[in-house]
């Protein structure tokens, strides 16, 4: 009977772009997620899966916001679309961009906007080549990132990104683009003390610098915490130094937000809680809560000025740059952020409960580290905790984790074979709970499954 559900999931394989494997989907199939509200989706057979990844890292004020559904419908009737070009501007825009750079690190006080944190990465891309150029220094073009970062899909913020199997796909990276070490103290320095190990991955940087010549270095780019990547928290210092290595040098310091901004991290920014001054921040994803497709690239007074006042016109843009509904949505979503002081929740409430709750997973064989800052939390699967012995293949055990916690109906992510967790900000103590305990579940029976699955 080709009515059914299960019907629906093998015809998804057939006329749905599979973003995943693409044998997986025509053998399993995917659940229809019919319905959402607060922290909890439901599927198409009414049941009921607890988000421990907010969507992607961006429905934060939760699900079922009628505020914010109230805010489109009201844009939509008053004004759906227009435009930024020609001399128009839009309020919803304007009103977005003051209200970000009120929250914002001091200086970060232009914004550009874009639909997606690609769009923007890949606008901040020109605009620092454009910089370096009116600056008389068109040779300043390389743009170092940092190996499993990721920044997006197009071609050139997944070449600003450090991705090896997106570089292996499409024929590589554009030119002009590096890549250091991520700064992951457990896969790369276990024994080594933290803060001699942040000096020592900064120091990364350096080498780059060097083996590729300042004078040819436009901009470094990271995420304060790297998420997709795996959930990196970065050791004591390493943020510091990389400021200094860049302020040495002269080079530009792009800060990615699209995951750690409006909470996450537990202040409004991760570049506050690391103590980052950027001279670029990205965001995107936190920015509506995933409501509406938004972006923006925040830019200081240096870039700022330099484009203005010696660059004319910079050729770039888009149709829905500063989409007025997509705006609206956005500031109603601030708002409730500020109204239910979610950040604060983060950081005083939810997030060290979180942590607390995670940290009893330590004692678990299969659990070799458990990191995390504010609502973001990693717990990285190990093979042998004290032969600090990785999984090989690697990968495996963790999306066999992530399996069994779908199928105890709750979403944690597998970076690898680091769990990743990063729910609404508006997570209550009992839902994380539920989310702890079926983590520990399944972490036991993808322990069972080890001798067939490694066999
Ligand atoms: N930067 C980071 C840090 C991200 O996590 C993502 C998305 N996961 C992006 C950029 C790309 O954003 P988008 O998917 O909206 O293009």
């Amino acid at each position: 009977d080709r009515t059914t559900d299960a019907w629906r999931h093998l015809d998804a394989a057939h006329h749905l772009h599979p973003f995943t494997d693409y044998k997986a989907l025509a053998a399993e199939g995917s659940r229809i997620i019919v319905r959402a509200d607060g922290c909890s989706l439901w599927d198409s057979e009414g049941t009921e899966i607890l988000d421990g990844m907010a969507g992607l890292w961006c429905v934060n004020v939760g699900y079922g916001r009628d505020e914010l559904v109230q805010a489109a419908a009201r844009q939509m009737s008053e004004l759906p679309y227009y435009n930024l070009f020609f001399k128009t501007a839009t309020r919803p825009a304007i009103e977005l961009a003051s209200r970000l750079a009120d929250l914002a690190p001091p200086g970060l006080d232009h914004a550009f906007f874009a639909n997606s944190g690609s769009e923007a990465n890949d606008t901040i891309i020109r605009m620092v080549r454009q910089y370096w150029a009116l600056e008389g220094h068109p040779e300043r073009r390389v743009i170092i990132g940092r190996q499993n970062g990721y920044h997006g899909s197009t071609v050139a913020a997944a070449s600003m990104g450090g991705m090896s199997a997106m570089h292996k796909q499409g024929g590589g990276t554009l030119p002009d683009f590096h890549h250091i070490r991520e700064p992951h103290h457990f896969k790369y320095a276990q024994d080594q003390d933290p803060e001699a190990f942040g000096r020592e991955a900064a120091g990364w940087l350096e080498e780059a610098i060097q083996a590729i010549g300042p004078e040819r270095v436009a901009a470094f780019v990271g995420e304060p915490v790297q998420g997709a990547g795996g959930l990196i928290v970065p050791p004591p210092g390493y943020w510091a130094e990389i400021q200094r290595i860049c302020s040495k040098h002269d080079i530009l310091l792009i800060v990615d937000e699209v995951i750690c901004g409006f909470g996450r991290t537990g202040q409004w920014f991760g570049s506050q809680t690391f103590d980052i001054r950027p001279d670029i921040m990205t965001l995107a994803k936190g920015l509506s809560s995933g409501y509406l497709p938004i972006a923006a690239v925040m830019v200081g007074q240096r870039i700022g000025r330099t484009l203005v006042e010696k660059g004319g016109e910079f050729v770039h843009g888009f149709t829905y740059s500063g989409h007025p509904t997509a705006c609206a949505v956005a500031l109603e979503t601030l708002s409730i952020m500020e109204r239910e002081r979610l950040v604060e929740r983060v950081r005083d409430d939810v997030g060290p409960y979180l942590m607390e709750r995670l940290g009893a997973l330590r004692e678990h064989p299969l659990v070799g580290e458990v990191r995390g800052v504010g609502l973001m939390a990693g717990v990285e699967l190990i093979r042998d905790k004290t032969a600090h012995a990785f999984f090989s293949p690697v990968g495996k055990v963790g999306t066999r984790c992530r399996d069994h916690c779908f199928n105890n109906n709750v979403i944690i992510r597998a970076v690898a074979d680091t769990m990743v967790l990063s729910p609404p900000l508006v997570i209550t103590p009992a839902q994380i709970d539920h989310m702890v305990d079926t983590l520990t579940r399944s972490l036991d029976q993808t322990e069972q499954d080890l001798p067939t699955l490694m066999a």
